[in-house]
């Protein structure tokens, strides 16, 4: 079986052994890349299975770099995932603006690193293309997008349909971390007008109407929410 190949784009050394080294553990290739520019030509030419994106990289940092991948047809379909300083909030918004799959902040354990690597490609490979109309049954919810209905545990719960376009937009990507922008275009309808800042609204008043079932969406600190996927 051919192996799962990473390329990793990061300008400093130390970092960028610790990340091989792991990788190739637990059996992934790795491909290395010291700058932004090698990596989009290394990208281009060994078509990676996933990418592993510093953003702090001399000459075209890497919320560049993630620009120019998510533009081009020939890597665009690669996952990226950002790794980042802490406290570097709007950055991560940006790149996952910008079509960056996932972000992990440094310093990261190599466990942890290595996990997240799994967890990406798992969903990529595993999120179905969803027609819109198809049923979505998760945990003990079950999303009718053609009856505009929810139900949680058999009894259904009584949303706005901002709300549940907001819920099912999340439910369809489980795990997938959104921006409040990336919500807000996704779910802006006639009835409302949906803002960054009434995103948060929404979500209060999504979860108090799910109940209990509320806590499958998660607020991700400084970035956006995601859909629980544990
Ligand atoms: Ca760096």
């Amino acid at each position: 079986m051919a192996k799962t190949n990473i390329l990793i784009i990061e300008d400093e050394e130390d970092i960028r052994e610790l990340v091989k080294y792991n990788l190739q553990r637990e059996n992934f290739g790795a491909l290395e890349a010291e700058s932004g520019e090698d990596g989009l030509k290394l990208a281009e030419r060994a078509a990676p299975d996933l990418i592993l994106l510093d953003l702090m990289l001399p000459g075209k940092d890497g919320l560049e770099i993630c620009r120019t991948l998510k533009r081009n047809e020939r890597t665009q379909h690669i996952p990226v995932i950002m790794m980042t300083a802490r406290g570097e909030e709007s950055d991560i918004v940006t790149g996952l603006e910008l079509g960056a799959e996932d972000y992990i902040v440094k310093p990261f354990s190599p466990k942890v690193l290595v996990a997240r690597v799994k967890a990406v490609l798992r969903r990529k490979a595993s999120t179905p293309e969803l027609a819109p109309d198809d049923v979505i049954k998760i945990y003990d919810l079950v999303i009718h997008p053609g009856r505009h209905e929810v139900l949680v545990k058999d009894k259904p719960a009584d949303l706005s349909a901002t709300e549940f376009r907001l819920l099912h937009f999340l439910a369809r990507r489980p795990g997938w971390v959104f921006t409040r922008y990336q919500i807000v275009d996704a779910v802006h309808g006639e009835d409302y007008p949906v803002t960054e800042r009434s995103v948060d609204v929404q979500i209060v008043g999504l979860r108090r109407k799910l109940k209990r079932a509320g806590i499958y969406i998660e607020t991700v600190r400084g970035i956006g929410y995601r859909f629980s996927d544990k």
